[in-house]
């Protein structure tokens, strides 16, 4: 597929200018967040936007209603999260967020600041459609069924399979080779994008990438699946620490809550099911977290029927939306009338809707129209 326009993926430097006010997108490579990141973050949404940090199915951040850019620009940079003009938007990459701590067969998350710093240290690079994505799977098959660009998947405790397209190549390589390949088949996809916005969607995509990286397949390939529940609760890690999983009610995460999750200081991670993994507590100060940011909203119950719905965003932020989706799932969740994994969307596009088995419930002139899978 040869795509006529460059892709419209918002960022920092470029809002994308929705029915509400322009909205920024942040880019936070392996969703990781660092404490005084977050309260710039929340600082930032509630003097700036509208008082909400949103988190994406990619496991990065957005504002919305943004008031002054160039003030945005100027403390996100100071808080290190725009370190690049050029390569802002190519910044995508999600890993596993448990790795190194929580079972898995590799720890994925040294690879990221690699990555990052390959990309953004190559010039060309920056011409990278913003919808590309990499992917860091430690092994335990949560990032790998996410439909990516180019990533790698553990395999063994020093191998990965290269994966493109959301598929194994049936390649396998070193994880000390892993960023350097990866960055080769970036280069591979550009030289044969024409236009594209993703490697699916170039013809025989994949075969050309593996022609430019000079590879060959050597193993039958892995299947992946589609993840779809985030870690949540208490999630004992390998050393005796705790991580927590914190589902994030419609991944819109209140300023002030924000604010509390920064002086937990901790660095967090933001994963791609629009939740949050808070690692290495010891135990107290695990239940302490509960006791009070549970009350405060975050979920740490698995149960919760909060953790079965999605909702694109609707009105107000979007002009196409017949209604305040928002609102209206959120009054199905607290009246018990959310029993199944449900996608709620203002019209028939259904934006942000999750990979993976998910009934739609999509606003039409005639109220809500429900299509069970
Ligand atoms: S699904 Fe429709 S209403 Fe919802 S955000 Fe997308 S375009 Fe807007």
């Amino acid at each position: 597929m040869t795509r006529e326009v460059p892709d419209s993926c918002p960022g920092v430097l470029r809002l994308h200018q929705a029915a509400d006010g322009p909205l920024a997108r942040i880019r936070v490579p392996g969703g990781r967040v660092e404490p005084a990141q977050l309260q710039a973050l929340a600082e930032a949404a509630t003097e700036l936007g509208d008082g909400n940090i949103e988190l994406t199915s990619r496991g990065n951040l957005q504002l919305r209603q943004v008031r002054d850019a160039g003030e945005l620009t100027r403390r996100l940079e100071a808080a290190g999260l725009l370190p690049s003009h050029s390569h802002e938007r190519v910044r995508n990459i999600v890993a596993s967020p448990l790795a190194g701590r929580v079972g898995g067969l590799l720890d994925v998350h040294p690879l990221v600041p690699l990555l990052d710093n390959g990309l953004q240290g190559v010039a060309r690079l920056a011409e990278l459609p913003g919808r590309v994505l990499f992917t860091l799977d430690d092994g335990r098959g949560d990032i790998s069924g996410l439909g990516g660009d180019i990533g790698v998947h553990a395999v063994g405790a020093d191998e990965f399979a290269l994966v493109l397209a959301g598929g194994d190549s049936g390649i396998r390589i070193s994880a000390a080779d892993a960023v350097d390949i990866m960055l080769a088949a970036a280069h591979g996809f550009l030289d044969l994008s024409a236009g594209a916005w993703r490697l699916r969607e170039v013809a025989n995509g994949v075969a050309g990438v593996i022609d430019h990286l000079g590879l060959s397949p050597s193993a039958e390939p892995l299947a992946f699946a589609a993840a779809q529940a985030p870690p949540i609760g208490w999630l004992a890690q390998d050393d005796g620490l705790v991580s927590l999983g914190a589902g994030v009610r419609l991944g819109s995460l209140p300023a002030r809550l924000a604010e509390f999750l920064a002086a937990i200081e901790r660095s967090l991670f933001v994963t791609p099911w629009r939740s949050l993994v808070i690692p290495d507590l010891a135990e107290g100060v695990a239940e302490q977290v509960v006791r009070v940011l549970a009350p405060m909203g975050l979920i740490f119950d698995a149960n919760s029927p909060w953790l079965l719905v999605s909702a694109c965003a609707g009105q107000p932020g979007c002009a196409k939306s017949l209604t305040d989706v928002r609102a209206d799932v959120a009054a199905a969740v607290e009246s018990g009338r959310v029993t199944e994994r449900e996608h709620w969307s203002g019209c028939a596009r259904h934006c942000g809707r999750p990979r993976g088995q998910v009934t739609d419930v999509t606003a039409t002139t005639d109220g809500y129209r429900v299509d069970r899978l």
